[in-house]
């Protein structure tokens, strides 16, 4: 009888448990929408506030703001400003600038159209930083058209290089005859 009972007990809570789990409002986790710059700008008020994932190579330069940083995400269209923690910016090797391809990064955050905390400015605020693809430093390559514009300038200076120590020579040889009188 005693058993009977304390099954029955345990019966009530796990009920009373399960009930309570779906009474309770689980924090939806919504799926974030994957989005280009482009959908962000022409599609501002609709993804304003939306939790939306984006993709691209950091450009310029990383803006720490104490404990967060700010780091400029280019898809190939635009850049979007990203606000991040200072931590997950700091995986960030490379950012994009002449003769650098910066890392490819992928975030997922929360969208602002005019964001209230930044001045009004369109960002997107996330906790992490996923590096997909390192960047690298790309070697200055001089264009051939740049060369081959100099081999033909070369004897051209050389030529006028000649013609002006000449011209100072005669200069000299003049001078020295008294034929010009120097100042
Ligand atoms: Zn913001």
């Amino acid at each position: 009888m005693r058993l009977i009972k304390t099954v029955s007990k345990i019966n009530l809570v796990v009920a009373a448990f399960i009930v309570l789990i779906s009474v309770i409002p689980m924090p939806a986790k919504a799926k974030a929408k994957t989005v280009t710059s482009t959908e962000m700008i022409e599609e501002a008020t609709a993804l304003d506030g939306k939790s939306v994932s984006y993709q691209g190579e950091v450009v310029g330069d990383i803006l720490y703001r104490g404990d967060h940083a700010w780091v400029s995400i280019n898809d190939g269209e635009n850049a979007v400003s990203a606000y991040v923690p200072a931590m997950e910016a700091k995986k960030i090797k490379y950012t994009g600038r002449y003769c650098v391809t910066g890392d490819t990064v992928s975030l997922t955050g929360t969208f602002h159209r005019a964001c209230t905390e930044h001045g009004g400015d369109l960002d997107i605020h996330s906790n992490k930083v996923k590096i997909i693809k390192g960047g690298y430093a790309v070697k200055d390559k001089s264009s051939p058209a740049f060369l081959i514009a100099s081999i033909i300038m070369f004897p051209c200076a050389l030529a006028g290089l000649i013609i002006v120590i000449r011209k100072k020579a005669s200069y000299n040889k003049a001078c020295r005859k008294g034929s010009i009188i120097r100042r």
